[in-house]
């Protein structure tokens, strides 16, 4: 490094020519060495002297050129790290080899799959509630934005758990926390592979339903209900866990009117007394 930066005042602007600056001296000092002793001799021969000195300016055109070429891993190197975008490293091609090169661009490859699984990584973390393993709002919302407009209609339902407060008051926060995931467990057991589940709020989940009818939204609903009273997650008193729920029909241009129908939906159940699915179409 102290050579690199003593040198740095000789073509501060490119290594390739400080390079080749370094090369020039080394070899023509030999000659210039054989041509001052010829001529304090006087033994130069004037036509000698010409063919070297010709041969060497050849030789010095294909030492810029081949100095330019072997350093071409180290431009790409250079170009790949500085188009690093938010985080991605664009890859470049690998070499086999063990050079100097080979193992910079290798270490490139390196760094660019690296930050890409951690980009990734965070992406899911961004995206999913740690408690539950559904998705939060963010990932619901991204998630829906990659969906195409025509896979966007389908039925939505804003889940509530029943007195779940109590739970925590009678049972304890940590098993308040336990039931929240096993609940979320439960609705990913039931809903299919292409329903969207994310926590919405404390104990409040949406499941969205892409393609699906509001009434394939309720019978799935109803199963998950039925399970709570076979398996119940949790009991106040001897009262089984429940939940209520709003449901609606849902399509891309009205998603966030959907979410306010189910919400409406979702309140009048509770108000009619709990543990009930009730569809915003029945509100009247
Ligand atoms: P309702 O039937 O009207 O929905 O009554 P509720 O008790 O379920 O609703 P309320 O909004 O009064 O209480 C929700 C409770 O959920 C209060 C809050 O402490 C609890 N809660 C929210 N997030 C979490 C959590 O992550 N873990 C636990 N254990 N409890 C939570
Ligand atoms: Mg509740
Ligand atoms: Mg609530």
């Amino acid at each position: 490094m102290r050579l690199y930066l003593a040198s740095s005042f000789i073509f501060p602007r490119s290594l390739q020519m400080r390079l080749f600056a370094l090369c020039f001296v080394a070899t023509h000092l030999p000659l210039l060495a054989f041509i001052a002793w010829a001529a304090a001799t006087g033994r130069l021969d004037f036509t000698g002297a010409a063919v070297v000195t010709g041969a060497t300016l050849v030789g010095m055109l294909v030492a810029v050129g081949g100095i330019y070429a072997l350093l071409a891993p180290i431009h790409l190197a250079v170009r790949a790290l500085n188009d690093a975008e938010h985080g991605q490293i664009p890859p470049v091609p690998a070499i086999t080899g063990t050079d100097l090169a080979a193992r910079l661009l290798a270490g490139v490859n390196r760094a660019a799959e690296v930050t890409a699984e951690r980009m990734r990584a965070l992406s899911r973390e961004a995206s999913i509630d740690p408690l539950t393993g559904v998705f939060n709002r963010r990932g619901l919302q991204v998630h829906l934005d990659t969906l195409a407009e025509r896979q966007t209609v389908g039925a939505l339902a804003l889940v509530d758990l029943d007195h779940f407060k109590m739970i925590n008051d009678q049972l304890g926060h940590h098993t308040g926390d336990r039931v929240l995931h096993d609940f979320a467990r439960t609705v990913m057991a039931v809903v299919r592979r292409t329903d969207m589940v994310a926590r919405w709020g404390g104990e409040e989940f949406l499941i969205y339903f892409p393609g699906a009818t509001e009434a394939v939204a309720q019978t799935v609903l109803m199963r998950i209900a039925e399970r709570l009273r076979t398996t119940p997650l949790a009991r106040l008193g001897d009262r089984p866990l429940t939940f209520s729920a709003g449901t609606t029909a849902v399509s891309r241009a009205t998603f966030d009117e959907a979410m306010r129908r189910a919400d409406s939906a979702l309140y009048e159940a509770k108000r009619r007394g709990r543990a009930r699915i009730l569809s915003n179409a029945e509100l009247g």
